[in-house]
């Protein structure tokens, strides 16, 4: 790969952790990942005949895609007269190296969709209830705070990062809660919250989480509602992971100190990654929350109190002060 790199006479760069890669050259930029048949070429997505593959820290593609590629980059750079790049300037700095002044919370659901539903509660009325409570206290601490919702109404998910990136957000938390739906004695077992960024599912487990989130497109007849993300969607948003990846996980670092030594025990390793429609077009490090497991008695009793909202977003609220502290001191170190 790196031999036509430098036939187009471009520049390569390898993404570690989506497993993509590029080339750049005068002219064009191609974007290429690892197991997906498809490029990008300025953009525009085009059909390889064999997805790109991963041998010994060697990337392999299909000899016809090789020779499609090199004829036509060359074939295009080839007679081109110097051209002169102005960059162009930025709209905003990239996210997590300015001041995290507005934070946007987003309680999931409301409305006619429910979302998961307790013995005794549903997951709409919670995490509003508790996003309230986590807008006061941002409030006092002098954050500009917005919410996508602060009354019981039925929200599209992408219109959701929609008006995050519309206030011009610094980070974005959806708040939600877990549930599993099997034997009363699963649900007595399965119980913790977890903080879930916008990843390649790893896990069985994480998949079917993003999945019952996203159900809410397709169950409410979103436009071009499906459940799962295309390998070809992922592959377009990995440029965005990137930017945001960073900072993503630095505030889950942060709720993962907050919440250590809670009434709601941590489930797992407390950090997911899946394909959740809610993040997916945010412009801002975003973070989606699964406060503990409603189908869980104990998860949903504490949920329910004003007690336990109220202790839950103390918790965020902490991790967001601390997470401001952290990206100040980087800015300080960069000079900013
Ligand atoms: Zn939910």
């Amino acid at each position: 790969m790196e031999s036509i790199a430098r036939e187009v006479k471009g520049s390569f760069r390898w993404f570690p952790v989506q497993k993509t890669f590029s080339i750049v050259s005068a002219k064009d930029t191609l974007k290429f990942a690892v197991g997906i048949p498809y490029m990008t070429r300025n953009g525009r997505s085009m059909e390889m005949a064999q997805a790109p593959q991963l041998d010994n820290g060697h990337i392999w593609i299909a000899e016809e895609d090789a020779k499609k590629i090199s004829s036509k980059v060359t074939a295009e750079t080839k007679p081109a007269a110097p051209v002169v790049v102005k960059p162009k300037a930025p709209k905003q700095e990239i996210a997590g190296t300015r001041e995290v002044r507005t934070i946007v919370i987003d309680p999931g659901h409301g409305g006619k969709d429910p979302g998961a539903s307790g013995k005794r509660s549903q997951e709409k009325d919670i995490v509003l209830a508790v996003a309230k409570l986590l807008r006061k206290n941002l409030a006092d601490e002098g954050f500009n705070v917005k919410l996508t919702r602060s009354k019981d109404v039925f929200i599209e998910l992408r219109q959701r990062a929609m008006l995050a990136n519309q206030w011009d957000g610094d980070l974005f938390i959806s708040l939600h809660c877990n549930a599993i739906d099997a034997s009363e004695e699963r649900k007595r077992i399965i119980q913790g919250y977890q903080f879930y960024v916008l990843r390649a599912p790893e896990s069985e487990e994480d998949k079917a989480i993003a999945r019952r989130e996203n159900a809410v497109a397709t169950l409410y007849g979103e436009k071009n509602a499906k459940d799962e993300l295309s390998p070809l969607e992922w592959f377009k948003l990995e440029a965005r992971l990137e930017q945001y990846k960073q900072t993503s996980y630095l505030f889950t670092e942060k709720l993962l100190d907050s919440f250590d030594g809670g009434k709601i025990k941590k489930m797992n390793t407390g950090v997911g990654g899946a394909g959740f429609m809610v993040l997916v077009g945010a412009m801002m490090p975003a973070v989606l929350i699964e406060l503990g497991f409603i189908s869980n008695e104990e998860d949903e009793a504490y949920m329910m109190t004003a007690k336990g909202q109220k202790d839950l977003a103390d918790r965020i609220a902490e991790a967001v002060s601390k997470y401001k502290d952290a990206v100040h001191t980087y800015r300080e170190t960069l000079g900013r």
